[in-house]
């Protein structure tokens, strides 16, 4: 979807989708700003259709409504790129055949002429026409040779194409699994990465352990600094939160303003002492809003964690860190609770 409706425009549509996320007392978020953005410019059709039946039939219009409304219509950025992608792969695949048909061709012919000439051979009675056959089986193999050459040079051209093909599909998967604010993986990627991690851990009889990481009364943050601070934050969060993991472990952007870390080869023990030093450092930090340098006063998270017990399906592990991330909010926010709390 492009956004290049001039200016006064796009004013327009911004401030009639901000009046619908007001109104429906959504949250102010990027999802909704898209959602509600390409439902009043008409620009998605499938979307307006939907959000209306909705809005017709007095279904509640809620932040999660809106997200899988989002997921559906419009996060469909994938599909198209891999549409594109396949449609240029067909392309090259009928080339390449057209490549070897036409050599085919080529060779099947010269072939003839050279069956030809070897049916000569027998009646020969001269010098001259034994000249004339070599010349001809001279010709004939030139000829084959080129074909060859040609084949192979065209061929040289499709593998650079097929190359290229290649790192744009690398690019987009990475693209794909990336959060775009923060650098971090996205969900879709965690999903990927957790179920390789499930894998190892039954293949080496070995666990994990993640850590759900939500931003304490990160509203108030966007309440009373604007949104481009609240941005900049979950940035400096998710940065902060790598320089605490090694190599091997995770961090992901899981949702709005929580993080996931998957900490390998790791039990609850080890998993509450990495969290606990990502609490520390968090909170003894003095937050600035970098262009005024004014004070954001201390900033906090909770954190549940859990233990993938084995051969457990993922939305089970997922709900116990969750239940000990609420568990640590019950409490007062500013802390970790484990799996062993609940
Ligand atoms: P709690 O301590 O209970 O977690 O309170 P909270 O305010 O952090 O939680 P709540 O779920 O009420 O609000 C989360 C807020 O995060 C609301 C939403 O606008 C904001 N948010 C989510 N995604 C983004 C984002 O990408 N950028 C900004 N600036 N804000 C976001
Ligand atoms: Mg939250
Ligand atoms: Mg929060």
């Amino acid at each position: 979807m492009s956004y290049t409706e001039e200016r006064t425009r796009a004013g327009e549509y911004l401030r009639l989708a901000l009046g619908l996320i007001t109104k429906y007392n959504l949250s102010v978020d990027p999802v909704n700003y898209t959602v509600w953005y390409e439902y009043v410019s008409g620009k998605n059709a499938k979307l307006k259709k939907a959000l209306d039946l909705s809005i017709q039939q007095e279904k509640s219009i809620n932040n999660e409504l809106v997200e899988a409304l989002y997921q559906k219509y419009v996060a469909d950025g994938d599909r198209l790129v891999v549409s594109k992608l396949l449609t240029k792969i067909s392309l090259m695949l009928k080339e390449i055949a057209g490549h070897v048909t036409e050599t085919e061709g080529d060779l099947a012919g010269h072939g003839q002429s050279l069956g030809e000439l070897a049916a000569r051979v027998a009646d020969v009675n001269d010098f001259n026409e034994m000249k004339d056959i070599v010349d001809q089986m001279l010709i004939e193999t030139k000829e084959l040779l080129n074909s060859g050459k040609r084949l192979q040079s065209r061929m040289k051209i499709s593998s650079e194409d097929l190359k290229q093909l290649q790192q744009e599909l690398e690019k987009s998967q990475q693209e794909a699994q990336t959060d775009v604010l923060t650098s971090l993986i996205n969900r879709r990627g965690l999903e990927k990465r957790l179920e390789l991690e499930r894998i190892r851990a039954r293949q080496n009889n070995s666990s994990f352990s993640i850590i759900m990481v939500d931003i304490d009364h990160f509203k108030t943050v966007n309440d009373t600094h604007g949104h481009l601070v609240g941005d900049s934050l979950l940035k400096s969060i998710a940065q902060l939160l790598k320089t605490h993991l090694r190599k091997n472990d995770i961090a992901a952007r899981y949702g709005g303003e929580e993080f996931l870390i998957l900490l390998t080869e790791t039990g609850i023990d080890g998993a509450m002492a990495v969290g606990e030093k990502i609490r520390k450092a968090l909170s003894a930090k003095e937050w600035k809003v970098k262009d005024t340098g004014k004070s954001m006063g201390k900033i906090t998270v909770s954190m549940g964690v859990a233990l993938y017990r084995l051969n457990e399906p993922e939305k089970d592990l997922i709900k116990r860190v969750d239940d000990a991330l609420y568990l640590a909010k019950k409490k007062g926010r500013n802390q970790i609770c484990s799996q062993d709390d609940l």
